[in-house]
């Protein structure tokens, strides 16, 4: 198979192919790679993919991993949002380390095809919780919120006997 461009989309994809056992054959125009601006932010769903890729590890060597997320007004110079992203922050939003704090019935529910770390991460909270799951079967993240509209959809039956 043959990509062009050897950008971040190519080559993940010639990656993605070549993990498949493809032979892939990338075909950049540029004579050489260079940097181009300042760097690239990767959002944490970024890193999920990354790490399908089978290249987690070694982007994490490289990369820069920020303690706080500020912008400014590009004339005034003014702070527009200044988010730390810090160890206390990360224990304050973290629900897993708040488990104390519901007093509810939970039941936690995820779909099949979430990626690993979502299921992963749904898995560790109902241990924790000690709450019984519901996984729905064939079905993406946004499928199995959409059952709920459905009264007589397993996710539904259970949230409404949580209710009752
Ligand atoms: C200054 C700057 C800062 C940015 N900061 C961020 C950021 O912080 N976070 C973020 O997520 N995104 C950022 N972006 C956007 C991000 O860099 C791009 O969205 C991303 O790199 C696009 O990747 P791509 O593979 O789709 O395209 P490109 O990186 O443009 O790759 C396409 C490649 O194909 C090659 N090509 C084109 N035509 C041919 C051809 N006919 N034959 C062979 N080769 C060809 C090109 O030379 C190029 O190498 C930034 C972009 C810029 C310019």
């Amino acid at each position: 198979m043959v990509v062009a461009g050897g950008g971040i989309g190519g080559l993940a994809v010639a990656l993605a192919l070549a993990r498949r056992n493809f032979r892939v054959v990338v075909l950049e125009q540029a004579a050489e790679f260079g940097e181009i601006g300042a760097g690239i932010q990767l959002a944490p769903n970024a890193w999920h993919a990354i790490d399908a890729l089978g290249v987690g590890e070694l982007v994490k060597k490289e990369a820069v991993f920020i303690e706080r997320l500020l912008m400014m007004d590009g004339v005034s110079g003014e702070t527009v949002i200044d988010i730390p992203l810090d160890e206390r922050l990360e224990h304050e939003y973290s629900p897993l380390r708040h488990t104390d704090r519901i007093r509810c019935p939970v039941t936690v529910a995820w779909a099949e095809k979430e990626s690993a770390e979502f299921a992963r991460q749904s898995r560790e909270f109902a241990e924790k919780l000690r709450a019984p799951t519901h996984i729905g079967n064939g079905m993406n993240h946004f499928e199995i919120i959409e059952t709920l509209a459905d009264a007589r959809s397993p996710l539904a039956r259970t949230a409404l006997e949580m209710i009752a």
